[in-house]
């Protein structure tokens, strides 16, 4: 089979001439089938008589999968041509080029292949060579191209675009067999299609004359080549015809087409003698991406934007989350989501079952071609008569990329449910945008449902933080609730966690906004809060560990204006301290130990208490961040930056250590024990217990450490 594909901007008479072919094909005695590839489906109309058939795409979407047939899509016309009709979208909605590739997907899969065919003609439009218009030039469908050209500028300017698309899929197999120029009747006409073909390296095959017979035969739903045999027309189609016999048999050569750099499309334009090439490589014309071989860098994205958005609007008791996209993408957000809570049930962390509730508009092939409007809606209904009255929409990459225009859904759906709120999160905007990109876009939505009419009390607090880990066992979160106790307060918000008492748009209920943990993202939350409700934070971060608790106190005293509480609650936690030092007084004497971490993960409570317990610290540090290059770590003691794997082997072998603890697990020598460290919670006793954990582990012989997990 020889695959023709017949290219060219709209209306410039593509369909009018593939008929025309088709029909003088079959009459040398091939047998052909036309496939109209143009959303405007009318290339085979006038092979039927005049009617429209139905469309591949139209088929695809009322037949369901199991009950297709070829018969269904395939009309046999004029001579016998075999017809098919692509089909497409409404204007402005999905995408049409994704639709020829499932056209082609469809055929294939229905046996279209296996059919008697001598010559395939592909009737594509060439005004906007994406992907899926691009299609038919592959490797494997056209083995020849054709493009049907006027004189006009805009009409050459889209066939020099498919001859770059071409030369984009060049396998250095010439596939260019020619020009059909279809006569407008404008001045200099041939002239200029004739200086075109000659400086793009290809020829003219025939020059169709502009002429109403065209007309005459269209309104009779036939071709001029049946009706009007002996015309002009009829002879230039045959010639057409014969060279694409010609190309079939060998006889004629093809060629590969030079397009034109945008200087010479300028002279083209002004009607100028078009200039040489320039230096630009043709192949490289229009593509730079293809060329690319390898993927510079090696950062691996943590997670996607679609992902952050919606573990971000999971944290909400009372909001249901659909996630745009194809359900793949739910999916893997879902199991993604189950295994951390997995985790943090396993360290006995939840008051109640976690909510793992997202919901898929299952974007699939009909909605990547058509517009998944419909089914954002569906799915926004269903979700609505099942009772929720707050929904997050979070987009994927696949809404994003066919244009999905959301907000006007989503605009309409609150119109006719005026109880109902819902957040759009445009998490497709940015396709490389990583799972902190989309959390924050969530959070910026939830922070406006704040209310920042309500009363604050003295005695609640919030706590804002990306990550409330820290405080998600039952030990820690006990430790937290003494720290407040001991001025009266408790927790009023977690902003944002799934374990929240109360929603974030009850912030405004407390007096004090407290920094979770001191990361990038979790001050930028606090940023949010502070320009949407006006309030002050509290200038000290959630302590970890002696030194900052008795500080942490000091400042909450002095904010709160309870400064005796917060002496009475310094004295009895330096006496439990130093009480806690004299029953371990002996334990750790003498060791010798290298704290290791990464930037951004501040273990100063580690060093104090080791030197408070008299463990020499022999180096103290910090492995550079893939996401922090060269970042520095504040610390109150003495530490190196940038420490590398090969510094810590060093070390470990100069130094030989008792201990290695941290943040990063390594093979350590004969002789030292490595401690793990994971979340070590707020306050100072679970720092106490760590050194438990530590007494432990060193009782254990050599590599028994890590085994031990630590503390969590
Ligand atoms: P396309 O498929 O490129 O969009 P069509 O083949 O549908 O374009 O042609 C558009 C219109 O132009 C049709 O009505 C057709 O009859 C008319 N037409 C095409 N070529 C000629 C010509 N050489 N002379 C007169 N009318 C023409
Ligand atoms: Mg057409």
């Amino acid at each position: 089979m020889f695959q023709v594909a017949v290219y060219g901007k709209g209306g410039i008479g593509k369909s009018t001439m593939s008929a025309n072919i088709s029909v003088a094909l079959a009459g040398r005695g091939l047998k052909v089938m036309q496939i109209g590839c143009d959303p405007k489906h009318d290339s085979t109309r006038l092979l039927l008589d005049g009617k429209a058939q139905r469309t591949v795409l139209d088929y695809v979407r009322e037949v369901p999968i199991g009950k297709r047939d070829l018969n269904g899509i395939i009309a046999t016309g004029t001579a016998g041509v075999l017809c098919a009709e692509a089909g497409g979208p409404e204007p402005g909605i999905g995408c049409a080029g994704r639709g020829i590739l499932t056209t082609f997907d469809t055929l294939r899969k229905l046996g279209a292949d296996d059919l008697d065919v001598d010559v395939r003609i592909y009737d594509v439009l060439g005004d906007v060579v994406c992907g899926g218009f691009a299609v038919p030039l592959r490797n494997e469908y056209a083995d020849a191209v054709v493009l049907v050209t006027s004189g006009e500028f805009m009409a050459m300017y889209a066939a020099n675009n498919i001859m770059r698309g071409l030369s984009n899929f060049d396998t250095g197999k010439p596939r260019m067999l020619g020009i059909v120029l279809n006569s407008r009747g404008v001045d200099g006409e041939y002239e200029a299609v004739k200086s075109f073909a000659e400086a793009t390296g290809t020829r003219i095959l025939a020059v169709v004359p502009r002429d109403g017979q065209f007309a005459e035969a269209e309104s009779l739903g036939h071709t001029v080549v049946e009706l009007f045999p002996e015309s002009v027309i009829a002879r230039e189609i045959g010639k057409v015809a014969d060279s694409i016999v010609d190309a079939c048999d060998g006889r004629l050569e093809l060629t590969s087409p030079h397009p034109l750099d945008d200087d010479q499309l300028s002279d083209l334009a002004a009607g100028r003698a078009i200039r040489p090439y320039g230096d630009v490589p043709v192949s490289r014309i229009g593509c730079g991406g293809c060329h690319r071989t390898t993927i510079e860098g090696t950062r691996v994205m943590g997670s996607c934007a679609a992902y952050g958005a919606v573990s971000a609007f999971l944290r909400l008791e009372d909001t249901a989350v659909v996630v745009h996209g194809p359900v793949s993408c739910s999916y893997l957000m879902e199991t993604t989501r189950a295994k951390a809570m997995l985790e943090m049930y396993s360290r006995g962390v939840f008051r109640r079952s976690p909510r793992i509730n997202v919901r898929s508009t299952m974007m699939d092939d009909e909605s990547a071609i058509f517009g998944g409007n419909l089914y954002l809606k569906a799915c926004l209904e269903r979700t609505i008569s099942e009772g929720y009255s707050r929904i997050a929409v979070v987009t994927t990459c696949m809404s994003g990329i066919i244009g999905d225009d959301c907000l006007s859904i989503v605009d309409a759906v609150m119109e006719s449910n005026p109880s109902v709120e819902i957040f759009l999160v445009r998490a497709d905007g940015d396709m490389t945008g990583e799972y902190n990109d989309g959390f924050m876009m969530a959070a910026e939505a939830i922070v406006e449902t704040v209310d920042t009419g309500l009363e604050p009390d003295g005695s609640l607090v919030n706590l804002v933080s990306s990550s409330f880990f820290d405080v998600q066992s039952v030990a820690h979160r006990k430790e937290l609730d003494r720290m407040l106790g001991a001025f009266g307060m408790r927790v009023n918000c977690m902003f944002l966690d799934e374990g929240s008492p109360r929603p974030p748009s009850e912030i405004c209920r407390a007096g004090v906004d407290v920094l979770m943990n001191d990361t990038p993202t979790s001050r930028e939350l606090m940023g949010m809060i502070t320009r949407r409700t006006g309030r002050l934070p509290f200038p000290a971060v959630m302590p970890v560990g002696m030194h900052d608790y008795l500080d942490w106190m000091r400042q909450m005293g002095a904010w709160t204006g309870r400064s005796e509480d917060a002496e009475r609650e310094i004295a009895r936690a330096t006496a439990e301290y130093r009480g806690f030092l004299d029953a371990h007084r002996d334990t750790l004497r003498g060791r010798t130990a290298i704290v290791v971490s990464r930037i951004g993960t501040n273990l100063d409570w580690l060093v104090d208490v080791l030197e408070d317990m008299g463990v020499s610290v022999l180096r103290y540090g910090f492995f550079p961040s893939a996401r922090k290059a060269g970042g520095r770590q504040s610390s109150r003691h003495d530490h190196v930056d940038d420490y590398t794997d090969d510094d810590l082997m060093r070390d470990l072998e100069e130094l030989r250590p008792d201990l290695m603890i941290g943040g990063i697990v390594r093979q350590v020598p004969e002789g030292t024990v490595m401690a793990k460290m994971n979340r070590i919670g707020v306050g100072y006793r679970p720092v106490l217990e760590y050194v438990e954990y530590l007494e432990n582990t060193l009782r254990l012989p050599g590599m028994e450490g890590w085994r031990g997990g630590g503390r969590s």
